[in-house]
């Protein structure tokens, strides 16, 4: 619930560090996997480098690209997973920050092909009634096609067989929709011995949606304040 902020570059670099130093920290990637971007000005979206461990991104091997994927600074290459972070700024302009991991209680719940319903309440003003699935696709031009018609009415998604995606105004903000996101899943995870949560009730869900979007979060409110 972070109102926008208006962040310089060397701000924003400083966040993609802190951002992708948290994933490693948490455990939620492994090897070279996810990543962090933020755009800081219309061609210039920060980005964490390939073939690297989250624990070793600096400012020093972070990249500038432009929206078409073209690296306008720094001294090494992009992810191949850049694509859907493009797509996500092309779809969104309200969005300044995306972040990809791999965090294991809801990439578990990726690779049974299941989605994510917000079975508390904080978490349906958070993020929304659902954490949606984006089916299965290979990297590229098909994973942006499978991605797309989710962008406009969610913040963060689960990404079949592979992890979970989250964008907002900020990087601080898209990671805590991806930790509330890991958050859920585990707790999930525990409960299902008990046999599962139980649903939220369809009318508490239309009364936190409401309150969602008078907290300025989610589709309504953003179409509420366009121009
Ligand atoms: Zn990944």
């Amino acid at each position: 619930m972070t109102a926008a902020r208006l962040l310089t570059e060397h701000t924003l670099r400083r966040e993609v560090v802190d951002v992708a130093r948290s994933l490693h920290e948490r455990g939620w990637v492994a090897n070279h996997d996810g990543n962090v971007t933020a755009k800081a000005a219309p061609g210039r979206i920060v980005a964490t480098s390939t073939a690297l461990s989250k624990r070793l991104v600096d400012s020093i091997n972070l990249i500038v690209v432009d929206e078409r994927g073209r690296v306008v600074g720094g001294r090494h290459r992009p992810f191949g997973e850049l694509a859907m972070h493009l797509a996500v700024y092309a779809a969104r302009d309200d969005v300044r920050a995306v972040v990809h991991a791999h965090p294991p209680h809801a990439t578990a719940l990726a690779t049974t092909g299941g989605s994510l319903e917000c079975f508390l309440p904080e978490a349906v003003v958070s993020l929304g009634a659902n954490v949606p699935l984006v089916p299965l696709a290979p990297p590229g031009p098909k994973a942006v096609d499978a991605l797309a018609p989710f962008l406009e009415a969610h913040d963060v998604v689960l990404l079949e067989s592979h992890g979970v995606l989250a964008w907002g105004p900020d990087p601080e903000t898209a990671f805590l929709r991806l930790e509330l996101v890991e958050h859920l899943a585990r707790i999930r995870a525990l409960a299902l011995p008990e046999g599962g949560p139980r649903r939220l009730s369809r009318e508490l869900i239309a009364e936190l949606l409401v309150a969602r979007t008078r907290a300025g979060l989610g589709p309504e409110a953003r179409r509420a304040t366009k121009p």
